[in-house]
């Protein structure tokens, strides 16, 4: 099987057309789920759906693409400048007060910008590689709550092959 289907619930209508299309009784309108056991993911619930609340995805994501080195160096240096500039940022936000929210939306955007970096260098993705790298780093950590989240982590994601 290649994919599922993904029912979400704020869109909706409960007008129960997915129920009546589905050859395998997968789509329950009452509890909201959809059984994966039955789904064979043939999508009719998703193109009978009027309010687009069903989306078809694939059980296993993609594999990573490989990104070159250099350019993962790259991305972990503008990572750590922003890292630097939340600082200074938090620095002038204990100096200034009366500015409060123009700082306070700059460290926002800061953190948007270095999780997407760091989406980008490929560390962001659950089932990658180079997350399950990162966490087999962590489980290795003499700090014994970093330890344990690392490996309930490692426990818990499954790693693209
Ligand atoms: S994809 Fe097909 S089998 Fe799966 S829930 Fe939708 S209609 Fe049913
Ligand atoms: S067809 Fe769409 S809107 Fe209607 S019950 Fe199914 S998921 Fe909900």
């Amino acid at each position: 099987m290649k994919n599922h289907a993904y029912r979400n619930i704020k869109l909706c209508t409960k007008d129960c057309l997915c129920l009546f299309v589905c050859p395998t009784g997968a789509t329950d309108t009452e509890t909201g789920q959809i059984d994966f056991s039955k789904c064979i993911g043939c999508g009719a619930c998703a193109q009978a759906c009027p309010s687009r609340a069903i989306t078809m995805l694939p059980n296993i994501m993609p594999a990573q693409q490989n990104k070159d080195i250099e350019v993962i160096k790259q991305l972990f240096k503008i990572a750590d400048n922003k890292i630097e500039e939340i600082g200074i940022l938090k620095k002038t936000l204990n100096d200034h007060v009366e500015d409060e929210r123009l700082y306070k939306a700059l460290l926002h955007s800061n953190k948007v910008m270095i999780e997407d970096i760091m989406r980008e260098a490929g560390y962001m993705l659950p089932q990658s590689k180079n997350t399950a790298a990162l966490l087999q780093t962590l489980a290795c950590s003499n700090d014994a709550y970093v330890k344990n989240i690392a490996n309930k982590l490692i426990n818990l994601i499954n790693v693209n092959e």
